[in-house]
């Protein structure tokens, strides 16, 4: 699986404009949860980890997060190097995840967490023996 259709991420014009930092206390960076693919360039540029058990999409920890995760931070390990998913991520209006029940007020949809790891057992569980 591969995305489609592919960007040249170095050269993606089309970043979200959230402010994470100010919101990585309530959101736990839960946007890095969830599954997608990556792209030929992720592939071979050889610095994104992802699944063997299901190339292309990208690796999960066993606690459900992104390997490039940095648990304590919640920061990305990778940010120049992230996909263009991750760079184009908007989760003020997001209609497919529904991330926040109020933006302004930030109070995250009580709900999304569970949906996520729900669709994450459905798609890795049977790879879960590739995951460090
Ligand atoms: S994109 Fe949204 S959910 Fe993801 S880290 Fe930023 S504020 Fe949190
Ligand atoms: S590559 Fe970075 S921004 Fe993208 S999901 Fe992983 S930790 Fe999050």
């Amino acid at each position: 699986m591969y995305q489609d259709p592919e960007y040249d991420k170095y050269a993606f014009d089309q970043e979200a404009d959230v402010d994470c930092e100010s919101r990585l206390d309530t959101c736990k960076a839960v946007c890095c949860k969830l599954p997608f693919a990556l792209s030929k360039q992720d592939v071979e540029e050889g610095i994104i980890r992802w699944e063997f058990g299901r190339p292309y999409l990208i690796a999960h920890g066993d606690d459900g997060y992104c390997v490039h995760l940095d648990r304590k931070t919640y920061k990305c390990t990778v940010r120049d190097h992230r996909t263009v998913p991750c760079r184009g991520f908007d989760c003020r209006n997001n209609k497919t995840w529904h991330v926040w029940d109020d933006y302004e007020k930030k109070i995250l949809n009580p709900e999304l967490e569970k949906r996520i790891d729900r669709d994450n057992i459905k798609i890795y569980s049977s790879c879960v023996s590739n995951k460090s």
